[in-house]
């Protein structure tokens, strides 16, 4: 058996669909985000302009969450030396747990080593308990939550996206008594779209069902307090399971659940994925429970994450960028060809020192490729000018439509 050469075709397969994936090197320097280094092969190294990134607040480089970090790795270590069935809870993890579980309104919340790792834990180990339950997932949830449901083993039916009488037609051919557990993200993060989270709710409870939502690109930005959109809409209560990462909003490591207590302690006791892996480093616990409490009383930053995310929106698109629409803070820039998004991107990073990764098949449709835009509140408004002429530099060159610039966007620079 050749098996380098099994190897080598997968990965030339990729290469032909151009979906070979290349990663920038990049070193982060919090004095000054959201400019980094970017780090060459040649060993030579530039500053760049970072529109890419999850820590959508900048919370990574904040310096009381840096302090937090420091602080405990000083006093404790590094390591969280185990998993917590074998060394216990260090005093961090608790004591993020109940700021998790204080921020969602819940009874409890149990920490995982990432949001993808959550779902899979959650979602897996909640159907399973459950006898003969049946999963009622979006169709467009996230890998993380497609491999929790195939790891329950059990029933599921997939809804069309965002579509609650389709959602309903499909509880309501059920049995009332049967168990369901309906899995859906609250904001999803390539298209930027909200799901309607209290029309599914009050579908769901009306036929029996439990809720599962993923807030993992809400939490920390959206709500009076961050807790996500299920905060900002009211509804909170009406769901029975908050999942969401510390890795995005609150720019750390580390994902979770939040739920009744005897839901987290049937997940703590029955999944793989929490049992049998070391558990979340208490500097990372330190650092991420500081970063909640920093966005539970700042709604300034979130404030003004938002208008520099609408900002660009309005600027990419006074200058006829094809900025597909959403309430979010997610910009995606529709190119529709995975190989001229490469292009687009290696020349935005080579020709105008600005880093978006592109975003391809599998993780959108063919045909949907795009450049995916995540302005954060330290981009200023001239990096958004530079960001809009880059743009249009690179689509003219790749024969990319781009209309006119518009009067008023002439008149409004
Ligand atoms: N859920 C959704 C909807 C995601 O987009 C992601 C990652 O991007 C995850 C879960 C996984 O979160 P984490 O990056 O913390 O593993």
């Amino acid at each position: 058996m050749d098996y380098l050469s099994c190897f080598s075709k997968a990965v030339e397969k990729l290469h032909d669909e151009d979906r070979y994936r290349q990663f920038a090197e990049i070193e982060r320097d919090a004095s000054m985000f959201p400019l980094a280094r970017l780090h060459r092969q040649d060993g030579s190294e530039r500053t760049i302009t970072v529109w890419c990134s999850n820590d959508y607040l900048g919370m990574g480089r904040n310096p009381d969450v840096i302090a937090a970090m420091s602080e405990t790795a000083t006093r404790s270590g590094v390591g969280a030396g185990g998993t917590r069935n074998i060394s216990g809870n260090s005093h961090a993890i608790t004591q993020l747990e109940q700021e998790i579980a204080a921020l969602h309104g819940k009874e409890r919340a149990l920490v995982f080593s990432s949001g993808w790792i959550s779902n899979l834990a959650g979602i897996s180990t909640i159907a399973s308990l459950l006898p003969d339950c049946l999963i009622l997932s979006d169709a467009l949830n996230h890998n993380s939550m497609i491999e929790g449901i195939r790891r329950a083993g059990c029933e599921r039916q997939v809804f069309r996206h965002n579509d609650v009488a389709h959602l309903e037609s499909l509880l309501a051919a059920q049995p009332r008594e049967r168990a369901k557990l309906v899995v859906f993200e609250s904001l999803y993060s390539m298209d930027g779209d909200i799901a309607p989270v209290r029309e599914i709710a009050c579908v769901a409870k009306a036929y029996g069902a439990l809720t599962y939502i993923d807030e993992v690109h809400a939490v920390g930005l959206y709500g009076a307090t961050g807790a996500g959109i299920c905060e900002r809409n009211g509804v909170a209560d009406m769901i029975d399971i908050i999942e969401g990462t510390l890795a995005k909003g609150f720019g750390t490591m580390g994902g979770y659940i939040s739920a009744h207590a005897t839901i987290i302690d049937a997940v703590r006791s029955y999944a793989p994925s929490f049992i049998f892996t070391t558990s979340l480093a208490p500097p990372i616990a330190a650092a991420a429970r500081k970063s909640i409490q920093i966005c539970r009383e700042n709604n300034i930053l979130r404030e003004r994450h938002q208008r520099q995310a609408s900002a660009v929106k309005t600027t990419l698109a006074a200058a006829g960028l094809n900025v597909m629409a959403n309430d979010s803070h997610i910009v995606p820039v529709l190119i529709g060809d995975a190989r001229l998004c490469r292009e687009a991107t290696d020349m935005l990073l080579e020709q105008h020192d600005i880093y978006i990764q592109p975003i391809n098949y599998p993780t959108v449709a063919k045909g949907t490729e795009r450049l995916r835009i995540t302005p954060t509140p330290y981009h200023d408004d001239n990096q958004i000018a530079q960001l809009r002429d880059a743009l249009v530099d690179v689509f003219r060159q790749l024969n990319l439509p781009v209309r006119a610039i518009s009067e008023t966007a002439m008149a409004a620079e």
